[in-house]
């Protein structure tokens, strides 16, 4: 191989609860996908097909650490997720073999620029810019399904500053964890190191520097991040 013309940036990965780190190869987002948000978005959930946007994996944010509020928003919402980590890819993925390629889940935030996605809904344009920024995507510790199994419900909360502002429970998702890998791998070859942020419920508010964001996926894990 030719020679690097300057050095490759370091490869993103998360701790895993126990020890040890999963190496994160890409981002996927499920975008509208409890039916009480997409309401509140102004959106019919009536389960149109389940659809995609993407963040850099390097807008991940890990160990607890500072998120630093974004340039150009006035309106930065935290949306609550529960984040799916594969250990295997592959195309065309059947829903019954798609939790065998899962390694583990994790809790994380969708950060958004809800001013810039609403600028770029409004105009038919890309929601990158409104989705993709840096630090947009604070993630707990990973946990490993040979430890904790597949969880297709269970309490998803989010407090700020101490106040719930998010609540439901995973059964709600229009599109489950296995649904949704089957309809991504016929998108996209998955790969292992792959997430896929599964949708956020209803309660997506404003936050602002200072704030801090804590969430639970009950019987995943945590998240914990201050705005600053
Ligand atoms: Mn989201």
């Amino acid at each position: 191989m030719a020679d690097l013309v300057f050095p490759a940036p370091a490869p993103v990965s998360i701790p895993v609860a126990g020890g040890g780190a999963f190496p994160v190869r890409r981002v996927f987002c499920v975008g509208r996908n409890y039916a009480a948000h997409a309401r509140e978005m102004g959106s019919d959930p009536d389960r149109e097909p389940p659809f995609f946007f993407m963040k850099p994996a390097d807008a991940l944010v890990t160990d607890g650490a500072d998120t630093p509020y974004p340039p150009a928003t006035a309106d930065l919402h935290h949306e609550m997720e529960l984040v799916v980590g594969l250990a295997e890819g592959g195309v065309d993925i059947t829903e019954a073999e798609a939790l065998a390629h899962v390694w583990g889940y994790g809790a994380g935030l969708d950060l958004t620029r809800r001013d810039l996605q609403g600028q770029a809904k409004k105009e038919g344009k890309p929601w990158d810019m409104g989705k993709g920024f840096d630090h947009s995507a604070p993630i707990g510790l990973m946990v490993p399904a040979a430890r904790i199994g597949h969880p297709a419900a269970g309490r998803i909360v989010l407090h700020v500053n101490g106040k719930q502002r998010q609540i439901s429970d995973l059964a709600n998702m229009i599109w489950s964890v296995p649904e949704t890998i089957a309809y991504l791998s016929r998108l996209v070859r998955l790969a292992p190191g792959d997430l896929i942020f599964t949708g956020t419920p209803e309660g997506v508010a404003a936050v602002g520097r200072g704030d801090l964001l804590e969430g639970e996926v009950e019987g995943v894990g945590t998240i914990r991040t201050r705005i600053v």
